[in-house]
């Protein structure tokens, strides 16, 4: 499919995760919060990161739509009940991102295809994202995950077997967690 491979320049800590988790993974914790969209380049290093560069454009108009991708996929996942389900508002912000697009399928040379076609150009990127929560949620909503450090904002997509993965990385927040343990009990 697309190449996941992230852009050189792109500066998130956490990358690869499917699209619609990895547009969330836009904003990384910091104070004020990191925001990847702010950055002058910071849309066509996304889209770069993404594999949309060769079908998206980083233009102004495009960004709107994908701030409101991704403001409807953050309140989506926010609300993401015990039960995987999703609040019919939250559902109303996805839906209304993903009334501008609708898959066209057809039987070509190569056998079964799906284009996507949207109203504009702009909807692209922001379709698709929202487009890839659906799936995420067909596959385990359970396992569309929130880091379980506190200070952190990252979203992965829980693939281990047992689906007990915990932090974006174990290497930065698992080791914290672990280290402010050790601390809190040396202190005690
Ligand atoms: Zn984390």
């Amino acid at each position: 499919m697309t190449d996941r491979t992230a852009d050189p320049r792109d500066p998130r800590p956490l990358t690869g995760e499917p699209l619609a988790l990895d547009l969330l993974n836009t904003r990384w914790a910091g104070s004020p919060v990191h925001d990847l969209l702010d950055r002058p380049d910071g849309f066509g290093v996304w889209l770069s990161s993404a594999g949309l560069a060769d079908r998206c454009q980083a233009d102004d108009a495009g960004l709107v739509a994908l701030r409101q991708a991704r403001e409807a996929l953050a309140a989506a996942v926010r609300d993401l009940d015990a039960r995987g389900e999703v609040t019919a508002p939250a559902a109303a912000g996805l839906n209304e991102v993903l009334r501008h697009g609708r898959l066209r399928r057809e039987l070509g040379p190569a056998g079964p295809a799906a284009h996507v076609e949207v109203d504009g150009p702009q909807w692209l990127a922001a379709w698709l994202a929202v487009d890839d929560f659906l799936d995420l949620l067909a596959r385990g909503a359970l396992r569309i995950k929130k880091c379980a450090h506190e200070a952190c904002i990252l979203h992965f997509f829980d693939t281990s077997q047992n689906g007990r993965r915990r932090w974006c990385s174990m290497a930065v927040c698992g080791n914290r967690a672990k280290a402010a343990r050790h601390y809190e009990k040396a202190r005690a």
